[in-house]
């Protein structure tokens, strides 16, 4: 007898992998609308996680769906190299005016991770040199090369080290300041000692192919870095011909109220890795670099089957279409200082609440011991439980999973916010 969608939930242990199946919350959801998850229960949940940062534009936008419908009554699958089509040609162009700089060349994958090995690989291809220098803290994917420049998920790497062709330094952490000095100031300084001492004792820079980071720490935090910071890491790299390669993978698409954090930090790379916000949920990504460094990639040392699929190209184009037409970058910033000054008020009655850090809508709310001030994953746990229980979404980021991390779809509205923030508040209380 063919079984309910509950019966099939029981007897998912057996069927997906625990990874697929275990994580939080897991939701049970049978459709989801705008803002809005549509549970089995029959209940509607504010999704404030848009997919882990997926569907900026809301899920299911109109404009979107019917891109696929559109798409698959002409071509659905293409493979690179073989056939060409127009859907990928018009994403590029119309991604190259997006893009700041001269980084109006892509290659065309599936997902983040892919897009990131493909950076490393241009990187590594481009300057002939074998090392990769990452900042602990970020996370860039989950396959062989992504993990060895990925610190984030570090406990999960038994068998996966680094390769031992790259070198790792410490992130921007102005929290580890100390008191009387410019936590700006201090962040640079330390920054120029830790690469001085890298090529003085392990490394040469003429070694070293390609610097990577995330210009916003996701995975790791929300850890918002200054941006004399990010502007010193150009420098240093300028000064030894390293590449720069940031990864865009989650700040992307309008999360941090401009195209890509780029521009918000007003820094711009060599070359990017983007995927997650670009096809509103259908798998795409981007290596991106100009087109004289994309000339240099030898033909035929990377490829794929999938990659550039002509339905989610179209969905792309009908992604960007959707973000100018409804302000969506101007709709992030409002919205995203909304939020802030909404959660402070939050902070004030809730002694549980540590650091809120934001840019646009990518926010991080850290949950802490009161007493010690520490990071405090069972009381973050308890609260994303009892928001759920409420009806609003949240999912969870940091080194010992503490922050909360409240990254809703970019056309969220004030009355949106004021719902998920009034259950998180409940919540909290
Ligand atoms: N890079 C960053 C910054 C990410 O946040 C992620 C995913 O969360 C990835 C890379 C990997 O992307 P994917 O899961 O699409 O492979």
């Amino acid at each position: 007898m063919e079984q309910s969608f509950e019966q099939r939930i029981k007897n998912m242990p057996n069927r997906l992998a625990p990874s697929m199946a275990k994580d939080h919350p897991n939701l049970p959801v049978v459709k989801e609308e705008g803002c809005y998850y549509y549970g089995l229960d029959g209940r509607k949940y504010l999704d404030f996680t848009s997919g882990i940062a997926v569907t900026n534009v809301g899920h299911r936008h109109p404009k979107v769906v019917q891109a696929i419908k559109e798409a698959a009554d002409g071509l659905m699958h293409g493979p690179s190299g073989v056939i060409m089509y127009d859907s990928i040609l018009r994403l590029a162009d119309e991604l190259a005016e997006i893009l700041p700089g001269d980084l109006d060349s892509f290659f065309f994958a599936n997902s983040g991770t892919e897009a990131i090995e493909g950076a490393i690989k241009l990187a590594k291809y481009v300057t002939e040199r074998p090392y990769v220098i990452s900042f602990t803290g970020c996370f860039h994917g989950r396959s062989m090369g992504a993990l060895s420049v990925t610190t984030s998920k570090s406990k999960y790497r038994k068998f996966m080290q680094p390769s031992g062709l790259t070198y790792q330094l410490p992130y921007a952490n102005e929290s580890e300041c100390p008191n009387g000095i410019d936590p700006i100031n201090y962040v640079i300084e330390k920054l120029e000692k830790d690469f001085e001492s890298l090529f003085s004792h392990q490394v040469t820079p003429e070694e070293v192919a390609c610097v990577i980071l995330e210009p916003v720490l996701g995975e790791g935090g929300y850890i918002v870095p200054p941006k004399a910071w990010l502007k010193k890491v150009r420098e240093i790299c300028d000064r030894h011909q390293i590449l720069l390669i940031f990864d865009e993978v989650q700040t992307g698409f309008g999360r941090t109220g401009h195209w890509f954090a780029a521009q918000t930090f007003d820094v711009i790379p060599d070359i990017m890795a983007i995927a997650k916000g670009i096809a509103s949920g259908l798998p795409l990504s981007a290596t991106v670099a100009s087109n004289e460094l994309m000339k240099k990639w030898p033909l035929g040392s990377h490829g794929t089957t999938f990659g550039g699929n002509p339905i989610a190209c179209s969905v792309g184009l009908a992604t960007l279409e959707v973000m100018k037409e409804e302000n969506l970058l101007e709709n992030t910033r409002n919205m995203g200082d909304y939020a802030v000054q909404q959660l402070e008020k939050i902070k004030e009655k809730h002694n549980v609440i540590g650091s809120i850090r934001a840019v646009g809508l990518m926010i991080g709310i850290e949950i802490i011991d009161p007493y010690t001030g520490t990071p405090n994953n069972d009381g973050l746990m308890k609260i994303l439980n009892l928001s759920l229980e409420k009806g609003v979404l949240f999912y969870l980021c940091g080194k010992h999973s503490e922050v909360i991390r409240m990254i809703p779809p970019l056309t969220v509205t004030k009355e949106q916010i004021d719902e998920g923030l009034r259950m998180l508040d409940e919540a909290l209380t």
